[in-house]
């Protein structure tokens, strides 16, 4: 089997052009970015805005595992699939940071022959929406900073301030940082510090507006410090919103880009899916539902986190109704599950497996909580046996009620998903979902975490001091009550330890800080040690990345 890289490279692409029309989108609504990349301007579709909505399926998985699960591989694949048996589909996904690409190996649209194509350039600048949202973060921070330097009019308690600065790197030397040394002229010192662009909360706002003036409001309300007396300081209190609108205009149309077999996709978008929702843009994914009857959509880490949240902040701010959730599973992570180490993965072992099946049977029940019909695909692996394939069948049709179905699309393309995708569509149109929230919007804070830790993760409570107490009722009383919360903890375990598979229960999550982000429209709760600025590996890939004498990009993915 080829690299991913060897695939993408080997295809032949059709010009964006071709696939705008196949997605009926008219030529008048196209901002080529080259030849096989488009933003796509909505308004500019007659009636746009009128037409119905096609159905919502999103793809999540079971807890990760070093094993590897394939969500966008699959999220690629079942697009491919629905169009081969004729179903007008639309893909929507996140777009890869490009940070991590020169740490360890690996791209983020999808692999083998179920890829989003021209992957180099999706990987790296692609459409410079990053670079947009990257500038509009920093000149907030840059704002605030010189209105310090000013004169402070509004009373900032500098060391309140908590706006850090972001750049798309990999870079640890900048987490944290003392800045404006060397003098009067160069403001005030204080602690400050870097994160990823990804988990800015410009980028959670982006990927949660529903349009440009829901994006300006959003903006406004960002909260960047406070003063000595506690009073709040939003964006808006800086008069920043107006340019820093202007800077995400253009960013804020979706990316339209093509699956190795011709699926239009929009890749727009893409928060951390820790301190924010880890999923591409609204304004994405709610244009792929006016121009594809099936819409396949992405949400990131494994259900407990990624599809919790897609459905307690995403579909409940934008309204969304999700009509299936696939569950994506492989053998060799079930296994992992049940006990096996990484490098006994390639042996059959019936017993581990069934073991391990504890960890998708608690997914699969999460999802019914929201009223979403689950289906599980299992991504076969080249070291599955066909006994495994079975026992993990009949165990979610007798134990489960739930179809397995074992696609094949990381080495056939849609053909290997066709029979996951006749699934998926007969599941969608049957219109079982009837999708609510966990928990309701008037639920006080404190209890919505309870909930999911109870109800998501089988946890007996959470843990908290009495300061966090209190912080969860000054966040109350300050009119934050009724956002939704955003889970930061390990995706490894339904626990907040990491080396704790399968499916425990009874285990007590541990709050360790809460965050407001007023403008995304969550309070962050988070459990764990949540790294906002990864750093490169000892051998970071960037040492192998090079370009060759034919010109192609080498050792990136
Ligand atoms: P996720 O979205 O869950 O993080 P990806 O779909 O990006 O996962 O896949 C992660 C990696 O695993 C990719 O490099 C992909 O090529 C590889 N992969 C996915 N499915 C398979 C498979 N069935 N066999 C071998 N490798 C696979
Ligand atoms: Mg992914």
């Amino acid at each position: 089997m080829p690299t991913d890289i060897e695939i993408a490279r080997a295809a032949t692409l059709q010009p964006v052009g071709a696939i705008a029309e196949q997605a009926g989108i008219p030529a008048e609504a196209l901002h080529p970015y080259g030849k096989f990349i488009a933003k796509i301007d909505t308004d500019a579709i007659p009636g746009f805005h009128d037409k119905p909505d096609g159905k919502l399926i999103l793809v999540t998985a079971i807890s990760p595992t070093p094993a590897g699960e394939g969500k966008t591989t699959t999220t690629v694949g079942l697009g491919d699939g629905l169009t081969r048996i004729g179903k007008k589909t639309m893909i929507a996904l996140r777009e890869p940071s490009l940070g991590p690409s020169f740490g360890m190996k690996g791209g983020a649209a999808g692999g083998g022959y179920a890829q989003v194509v021209p992957m180099e350039q999706i990987n790296l600048h692609f459409t410079g929406d990053f670079h947009a949202i990257t500038s509009a973060h920093n000149l907030l921070a840059a704002m605030v900073d010189n209105h310090v330097y000013w004169g402070n009019g509004l009373g900032f308690d500098t060391r309140t301030i908590t706006w850090r600065r972001v750049l798309d790197m990999n870079d640890r030397a900048l987490r944290s940082i003392v800045s404006s040394l060397g003098g009067n002229g160069n403001g005030f010192p204080r602690e400050d510090g870097f994160d990823i662009t990804v988990a800015s909360e410009v980028m959670a706002i982006f990927c949660l507006a529903r349009d440009s003036a829901d994006l300006e409001e959003r903006l406004g309300r960002i909260v960047v410090g406070r003063t000595r007396d506690k009073r709040l300081i939003t964006a808006a209190d800086l008069k920043a919103t107006g340019a820093m609108s202007v800077l995400l205009k253009d960013a804020l149309m979706p990316n339209l880009v093509q699956t190795l077999e011709g699926t239009p996709a929009f890749v727009h978008g893409g928060p951390f899916a820790n301190i924010a929702h880890g999923c591409n843009s609204v304004i994405a994914t709610r244009a792929a539902l006016k121009l594809g009857d099936y819409v396949v959509t992405e949400a990131g880490f494994g259900a407990d986190l990624g599809a919790e949240k897609f459905f307690d902040i995403k579909c409940r701010e934008a309204g969304l109704k999700p009509a299936v959730a696939v569950v994506v599973a492989t053998v060799r992570a079930l296994k992992m599950h049940g006990g096996v180490a990484k490098d006994a993965l390639g042996q059959e072992n019936l017993k581990a497996l069934e073991a391990g099946l504890s960890n998708l049977t608690r997914h699969v029940g999460n999802i019914r909580k929201f009223g979403v019909p689950p289906i599980v695909a299992i991504n076969h692996f080249a070291t599955d046996t066909a006994a495994e394939h079975e026992l993990i069948r009949n165990y979610c049709r007798n134990h489960l009620g739930v179809e397995a179905v074992i696609c094949r699309h990381w080495a056939q393309g849609g053909a290997g998903a066709e029979e996951l995708a006749h699934k998926v569509a007969a599941l969608a149109d049957e219109g079982e979902a009837d999708f609510a929230p966990l928990y309701p919007d008037a639920m006080p804070l404190r209890e919505k975490l309870e909930t999911v830790a109870r109800e998501i993760y089988g946890a007996a409570g959470i843990s908290l001091d009495a300061k966090l107490a209190a912080r969860f009722a000054d966040l109350e009383a300050a009119g934050f009550g009724e956002l939704p919360i955003c889970v930061a903890k390990t995706q490894y375990s339904f626990s907040a330890d990491p080396t704790l598979r399968g499916a425990p229960s009874g285990h007590i999550v541990p709050l360790r800080e809460l965050r407001l982000s007023a403008g995304a429209g969550f309070v962050v709760a988070i459990c764990g040690d949540i790294m906002t600025m990864p750093g490169l590996p000892r051998e970071p890939a960037a040492e192998r990345i090079h370009i060759d004498a034919q010109g192609h990009i080498e050792g990136l993915f």
